[in-house]
C-alpha cells in the first residue's frame, strides 16, 4: 500500500499523444488531471484549476513553455505552482533557462514512468507543505496583531496603524479621528466580583466595539480596561455622534456575570484631523486623551471632545 500524497495536476503539452500518456501515468497514482494543449489555454486552466504542479512542455507553437512559466511566475494567483518543465533531448542545454525561469524541475523526454510520477509526487508534497506554510504563517501574523482577550487589535497593532493613517490623511487632506474609551470604576469592579468577571466585561465590550465600527475603523486594546479607535474619514462631528451612540449603548447593556448583573459605563476621548490641528498622531492620542480625561472629571458615562 502507498500513503503518497494525491493532487492536482495540470498537462500543459501540444501533443496530444504525450497528454494522454501522462494522464494516464498520473491517474494510475491517484491525482486528478486536466490537460491543456496551448500556452494560452494553459495560463487560464492554471487560474481555474489550481493545480499542485504543472508539467510544462518547452516546445509549443505560438506561446513556447519558457513564455509560459514566465507569466505563471508573474502573476500572484500562479506564482508558488511548482513547474516542471518537459524538455525533449533535443532542448537539453536549455534546461538552465527554464529553472532560471522559476520552474522547479525538469524532466526528459521520452520520460521513463515511474521518473514522471517520483518528480510530480516530490512537487506535490512541497506544494502542499507550502500551502500549509503560508496558512500558518497568516494565522501567526493575525495573532501577532491581536489582544488575546479580546480578539480586538492590540497595543502595537494600533500604533502601526494610526502612524500609517495619520499620514495618508495628512497627506490627502481627510478628516481623521481618534477616540479613547475607558470603562468607568474598572478597579472597582475587579475588587468587587473578581477578575474574571473584569474578563467578561472587557469581551463583551469588545464586542459591542466591534458591531458598532465599520470595516475601515480600528479598534484596539490600548491598555488594561481603556480602548483605542480609528476613525478613517471621519470629523469631529461624527466621531462625537458615533461615539455618543457607543456610550449609549455600552450604557444601555446589561452585564451578568454568574446571573449577577453589573453596571457599566464607559467614558469617551474624541480628537480629530483637521479640527485640532494634531501634527502628529502623538498629538491626535496625547489629544483624545486629553479630552477622555476631561470626560472622566466632568463626571464620567459621558463624551468629551478636545477642545483646543
Ligand atoms: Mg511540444
Amino acid at each position: 500500500m502507498t500513503t503518497e500524497q494525491t493532487g492536482k495536476v495540470l498537462v500543459i503539452d501540444d501533443n496530444a499523444v504525450i497528454k494522454r500518456l501522462a494522464t494516464m501515468l498520473l491517474a494510475k497514482k491517484g491525482h486528478s488531471v486536466e490537460t491543456a494543449s496551448s500556452g494560452l489555454e494553459g495560463i487560464e486552466c492554471a487560474k481555474s484549476f489550481k493545480p499542485h504542479v504543472i508539467l510544462l512542455d518547452v516546445m509549443m507553437p505560438e506561446i513556447d513553455g519558457y513564455e509560459v512559466c514566465r507569466c505563471l511566475k508573474a502573476e500572484a494567483a500562479t506564482k508558488d505552482i511548482p513547474i516542471i518543465m518537459v524538455t525533449s533531448r533535443a532542448e537539453i542545454v536549455d534546461k538552465v533557462k527554464g529553472l532560471e525561469l522559476g520552474a522547479a524541475d525538469y524532466i526528459q523526454k521520452p520520460y521513463d514512468h515511474e521518473e514522471l510520477q517520483a518528480r510530480v509526487a516530490t512537487q506535490i508534497k512541497m506544494k502542499t507543505l507550502w500551502d500549509e506554510l503560508q496558512e500558518k504563517n497568516k494565522l501567526l501574523e493575525e495573532l501577532v496583531k491581536k489582544d488575546g482577550l479580546t480578539n480586538l487589535y492590540n497595543h502595537r497593532y494600533f500604533h502601526d496603524r494610526i502612524v500609517e493613517e495619520f499620514s495618508r490623511s495628512k497627506r490627502y487632506g481627510l478628516a481623521l479621528s481618534c477616540v479613547l474609551m475607558d470603562i468607568d470604576f474598572f478597579k472597582k469592579i475587579n475588587d468587587s466580583y473578581g477578575h474574571q468577571a473584569g474578563d467578561e466585561i472587557l469581551k463583551k465590550l469588545a464586542e459591542i466595539i466591534l458591531a458598532s465600527i465599520r470595516d475601515v475603523d480600528i479598534a484596539a486594546r490600548y491598555g488594561g480596561e481603556e480602548f483605542a479607535l480609528i476613525l478613517p474619514h471621519t470629523t469631529i462631528e461624527n466621531a462625537a455622534t458615533f461615539s455618543e451612540r457607543l456610550r449609549r449603548s455600552v450604557d444601555e447593556t446589561d452585564f451578568q456575570f454568574e446571573g449577577i448583573r453589573i453596571r457599566v459605563t464607559v467614558s469617551l476621548g474624541v480628537a480629530s484631523l483637521p479640527e485640532n490641528r494634531p501634527q502628529s498622531h502623538t498629538d491626535i492620542i496625547r489629544f483624545a486623551d486629553e479630552a477622555l480625561y476631561s470626560a472622566k472629571n466632568a463626571g464620567r458615562n459621558r463624551v468629551e471632545l478636545y477642545r483646543m
